[in-house]
C-alpha cells in the first residue's frame, strides 16, 4: 500500500473521462515527458512531431501553434522561439559563420541590426546595410561571402515599403537565402511565400508578440519556412541552443489567432483614418503610412498588399525643437508612451531618424511612431487634436 498523502497524490489511479471537447485546445506542460516503456524510448526521434520526447522538443500545445503558424504564413513548417527578436537571432546563428556576410535593411528592426554590428561581428561574420528602396544596388552588393539577405516590408519606424521582389530576384539571382521579418504583414497582408511573379522568400519570422499575440501581455517570435533541409537546419540550431517557449503564453497566442483578421482589419482602418488626418496638420512635414499616396513604396505596397498594420509615423517640421515634439507626446491622454505595438491601447513614441540610420535619410525633424489600438477613432483623433494645441503646434 503507498502512501496516500505523497505518492498516493502523484501516483493517483484516478483518470477524467476521454472525449472532453472544447473550443480552445487543453494546455499541455512539460519538461519530462513520460514514456510506456524503454522500447518506446528508444525508438523515439526527438525531430518528428509523430511523438513526444522532453518539453523543450514540443507538447501539443506547442505543435498546434506551430502548425497553425505554418498555415497563416503559408509555410510547411513553423519553430517557435521567446521573442521575435530570438527568431532573427536563430536564423543569424543557424545560417552564419566565420567568414561569411549578411546584407540587412538599413531601415530594419534596430535590435536586430544591432546583433550584427555585435555579436555577429564577434564571431566573424561581416555584414553591411543596404537600401531597401534600391533593389540594383543590392544585387551590386551581393558578394560570393553574402550567405543571406534580411528583408522587411515596409521598414521600422520610417515605414518605406521595398520592392520585395526586385529585392528577392536579386537574391535568387546569386543564390542567396532570403529571410523576411514579417512582423508588420503578420501573414494577413501579403503571403511571404507566394508573392507575385512566382517568387517567395526563404524563410519568414514574425514577432507573434505582435498581432497573433494582439494583448500586450505576451513575447513569442515564429521562424517559419517550405523547405524541409532549410528547416532541419534551423531546427538543430534551436535545439542547441535551447530555446523553448512557456506553454501559457502559447496558450494566450493561440486564444488570440481566431480574432487575427478582424483585429487587423481594424486597426488597419483606424490607422488609415489617423494617419490622413494628420496630413491635413500644418505641423506635419510628412506621414509615413505605405497605404496612403506620397509615401514612400506606396506602389510597392499596392502592387502587392491587400491591407497594412494599425502603424504609421509622422514627421514633424524641422523647425520644431525636440522638446515641443516631446511634450506633444506627453500632452497625449488616450495614447500610452511605450514599445511594441498591436495591442489594444495606442501608443506614441519619438525618435530621432538621424542617428538610427547608417545611409543617408530624408527626415531631418523628430519622428512619432503611432500605433492604433482598438479604441475609438474618433476619440484618438481628438486626443491628438487636444494634445497638438496643448504643445503648442495648433
Ligand atoms: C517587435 C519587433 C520584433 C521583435 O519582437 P520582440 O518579440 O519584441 O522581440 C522584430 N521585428 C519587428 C519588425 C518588430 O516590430
Amino acid at each position: 500500500m503507498t502512501d496516500p498523502k505523497t505518492t498516493g497524490l502523484i501516483h493517483h489511479a484516478y483518470l477524467p473521462p476521454a472525449g472532453f471537447g472544447a473550443v480552445q485546445p487543453g494546455v499541455h506542460k512539460a519538461s519530462t515527458v513520460i514514456f510506456p516503456n524503454t522500447a518506446a524510448l528508444h525508438a523515439r526521434n526527438w525531430k518528428e512531431k509523430t511523438g513526444y520526447t522532453y518539453g523543450l522538443h514540443g507538447t501539443p500545445t506547442s505543435f498546434t501553434l506551430e502548425e497553425r503558424i505554418a498555415t497563416l504564413e503559408g509555410g510547411l513548417q513553423t519553430l517557435l522561439v521567446p521573442s521575435g527578436l530570438a527568431a532573427i537571432t536563430l536564423v543569424d546563428m543557424a545560417l552564419l559563420k566565420s567568414g561569411d556576410e549578411v546584407l540587412i535593411p538599413d531601415n530594419a528592426y534596430g535590435p536586430g541590426k544591432e546583433l550584427a554590428r555585435n555579436e555577429l561581428a564577434g564571431w566573424g561574420v561581416t555584414h553591411r546595410f543596404y537600401d531597401p528602396m534600391d533593389a540594383a544596388a543590392l544585387a551590386v552588393m551581393i558578394g560570393t561571402k553574402t550567405k543571406l539577405i534580411w528583408l522587411e516590408a515596409p521598414g521600422s519606424v520610417t515605414m518605406e515599403f521595398p520592392d520585395l521582389c526586385g529585392l528577392l530576384r536579386a537574391a535568387r539571382a546569386k543564390g542567396v537565402i532570403t529571410a523576411l521579418d514579417n512582423t508588420w504583414g503578420a501573414g494577413i497582408a501579403f503571403d511571404p511565400f507566394a508573392l507575385p511573379e512566382d517568387l517567395d522568400v526563404d524563410i519568414s519570422v514574425q514577432a507573434l508578440t505582435k498581432y497573433p499575440s494582439g494583448g500586450a501581455d505576451v513575447l513569442m517570435g515564429a521562424v517559419t519556412t517550405r523547405s524541409e533541409a532549410l528547416h532541419l537546419k534551423l531546427k538543430f540550431c534551436h535545439m542547441r541552443m535551447g530555446w523553448g517557449v512557456g506553454a501559457n503564453d502559447v496558450e494566450l497566442v493561440l486564444r488570440s489567432l481566431p480574432t487575427l483578421a478582424l483585429r487587423y482589419a481594424a486597426h488597419d482602418r483606424a490607422a488609415r483614418a489617423l494617419a490622413e488626418w494628420f496630413q491635413g496638420r500644418h505641423a506635419i512635414a510628412a506621414v509615413l503610412h505605405p497605404a496612403l499616396a506620397g509615401s514612400p513604396g506606396h506602389a510597392h505596397w499596392k502592387s502587392m498588399c491587400s491591407s497594412a498594420a494599425g502603424l504609421f509615423s509622422v514627421v514633424f517640421g524641422a523647425q520644431y525643437a525636440d522638446e515641443q515634439v516631446d511634450a506633444f507626446v506627453d500632452a497625449l491622454r488616450i495614447f500610452k508612451l511605450g514599445y511594441s505595438w498591436a495591442g489594444p491601447v495606442s501608443l506614441a513614441v519619438p525618435y530621432h531618424v538621424q542617428g538610427m540610420r547608417s545611409l543617408p535619410t530624408p527626415h531631418a525633424g523628430v519622428l512619432v511612431r503611432f500605433s492604433i489600438g482598438l479604441e475609438d477613432v474618433g476619440d484618438l483623433i481628438a486626443d491628438c487634436e487636444q494634445a497638438l494645441a496643448a504643445s503648442g503646434f495648433a
